[in-house]
C-alpha cells in the first residue's frame, strides 16, 4: 500500500503537538499524580462527591449483603477514565469490611496469574480488575466459575494422566472497571449482578472536589477560584486535582496567599486550557474535521490517522467530553463537528445545503431581474 502523507499548513508548534501522556488534561493516570492520588482519594461513601445514583444503589446493595451476611454481588463499573472507579471500589471494599486487590486486564497474562490472585483472597475481599475488557480470553474462562460458584477448576498434567482438581475460593466480590462496556463478552457481562455507569461530573460537583483536595493539601482557595478550576476540568476529578496543583504553583510564584478566580484563570490560560477545559489537542481534532473533511462525517480511523492519535484514545479520552459539550456527534457514517464547535473555535459554520440552494435561486432571480 502506498504511504500517504498529510500536510498541515501550520507548524507542529502551532498545531500544539502534545505528547498524550504529558497532556495536562489527560484523563489517564500520570506519574505526577502519585502524591495526590493516595492522599486525595476518598475513603468513605460520604466523602465520595457526586455520582448520586450509583452511590444510592450501591449503599442499598451493600446494606442488604451485610444483612444477609453474604458478599456483595459482582459489580461492573463503566465510564471514561479518571471518574473515580478505583476510588469507588476501594470504598466498597472498606464498607464490606474487606481488602481490595487491584490488577488490570492486560496485567493478567496467563490464567495462572488470575488463579494466584483468586486463591489469595479472603472472604469479603474485593478483586478490582481495571480495563477488564482487555482480559485474555483464556483467563476470562476461569472467571466464570469463580464468579458464579466461587471455585476454580485446575487441570494438572497433560494427556491421559491429566486430572482436574477443584479449588474452593473465598466469597469475594469482583469489581470490573471498563471504559467500554460494549466490548465485554456476553458471558462475562452477564455474570455481573450490578452494572453502574459513572457520569462526567458537573462543575459544581468538581468545585466541591477541588475544595476538598485543597483542604487536604493545605492550599487556601476561594469559592470562585475552585469553580474556575472545576469548570475547566472536563467533568473529571483526576484532571481537577491535577489542575489544582499546577494553579497552586502559579499562585505561589505570584505571591498570592489564596487561589482566586483571577490567578486560576491566568494559570489555566498559560497552560493553554480554555474556559471549557479544551486544550490544543481537542481544538486540533475539531479543526482537522473542519479543514479536511468539511465538518464531517469522517470515519474514526481516518480521523485518528489525520491527527496522529490512536483511535481508542480518541474514543475514550477526547470524545466523551466533546460529545457532552455538543461539539462532536457520532453518526453511523463517522464523526461530525457541530455548529457549536465552529462557534467555539471562532469559525463561521458552513451554510446548510437547503439554505445554499435558496440563496442560489434568489441570486439567479436577482441577476435575471437586473439584466432585464
Ligand atoms: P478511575 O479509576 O475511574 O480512573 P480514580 O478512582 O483513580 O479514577 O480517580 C482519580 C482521582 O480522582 C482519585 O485519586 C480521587 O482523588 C479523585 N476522585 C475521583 N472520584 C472522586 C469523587 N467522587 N470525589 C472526590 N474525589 C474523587
Amino acid at each position: 500500500m502506498k504511504e500517504f502523507e498529510i500536510n498541515f499548513d501550520y507548524t507542529d508548534e502551532e498545531r500544539g503537538e502534545t505528547d498524550f501522556e504529558n497532556r495536562m488534561v489527560s484523563t489517564t493516570y500520570t506519574p505526577g499524580d502519585e502524591e495526590s492520588e493516595v492522599s486525595l482519594r476518598p475513603r468513605r461513601m460520604d466523602e465520595y462527591i457526586g455520582q448520586d445514583k450509583a452511590k444510592e444503589n450501591l449503599t442499598v446493595y451493600i446494606e442488604a449483603a451485610k444483612m444477609r451476611g453474604d458478599s456483595l454481588d459482582h459489580v461492573l463499573l463503566y465510564g471514561p477514565p479518571g471518574l473515580g472507579k478505583t476510588t469507588l471500589s476501594g470504598i466498597i471494599a472498606a464498607e464490606m469490611g474487606g481488602n481490595m486487590r487491584v490488577t488490570s486486564g492486560p496485567a493478567i497474562e496467563k490464567p495462572g496469574d488470575l488463579v494466584t490472585l483468586l486463591t489469595n483472597l479472603n472472604d469479603g475481599d474485593v478483586l478490582f480488575i481495571d480495563e477488564i475488557h482487555r482480559l485474555a480470553r483464556t483467563a476470562e474462562e476461569y472467571l466464570y466459575p469463580a464468579m458464579e460458584d466461587f471455585v476454580v477448576d485446575l487441570v494438572l498434567g497433560k494427556g491421559p494422566s491429566a486430572r482436574s482438581i477443584r479449588i474452593d475460593l473465598p466469597k469475594f466480590t469482583l469489581i470490573g472497571a471498563t471504559t467500554r462496556a460494549g466490548q465485554l463478552t456476553t458471558p462475562l457481562r452477564d455474570r455481573f449482578g450490578v452494572l453502574l455507569k459513572l457520569e462526567l461530573y458537573t462543575p459544581e460537583q468538581l468545585a466541591e472536589i477541588v475544595k476538598r483536595s485543597a483542604t487536604i493539601l493545605g492550599i487556601p482557595i476561594s469559592d470562585d477560584g475552585a469553580y474556575e478550576i472545576a469548570s475547566r476540568s472536563r467533568g473529571t476529578p483526576r484532571i481537577a486535582n491535577r489542575l489544582l496543583k499546577r494553579v497552586r504553583d502559579f499562585a505561589m510564584v505570584q505571591g498570592k496567599d489564596e487561589i482566586d478566580a483571577e490567578v486560576a484563570g491566568y494559570a489555566l490560560d498559560r497552560l493553554e486550557i480554555d474556559e471549557l477545559g479544551l486544550d490544543n489537542t481537542d481544538r486540533r481534532m475539531m479543526e482537522a474535521i473542519i479543514k479536511f473533511y468539511e465538518g464531517g462525517p469522517v470515519g474514526l480511523d481516518t480521523l485518528a490517522a489525520t491527527i496522529g492519535e490512536e483511535a481508542i484514545t480518541i474514543e475514550d479520552v477526547y470524545e466523551p467530553y466533546l460529545m457532552q459539550l455538543g461539539f462532536i456527534q457520532r453518526t453511523p457514517r463517522g464523526r461530525c463537528v457541530t455548529r457549536l464547535a465552529y462557534e467555539h473555535l471562532g469559525l463561521r459554520p458552513p451554510v446548510s445545503k437547503q439554505v445554499k440552494e435558496a440563496n442560489d435561486q434568489l441570486k439567479f432571480f436577482e441577476d435575471t431581474e437586473a439584466s432585464e
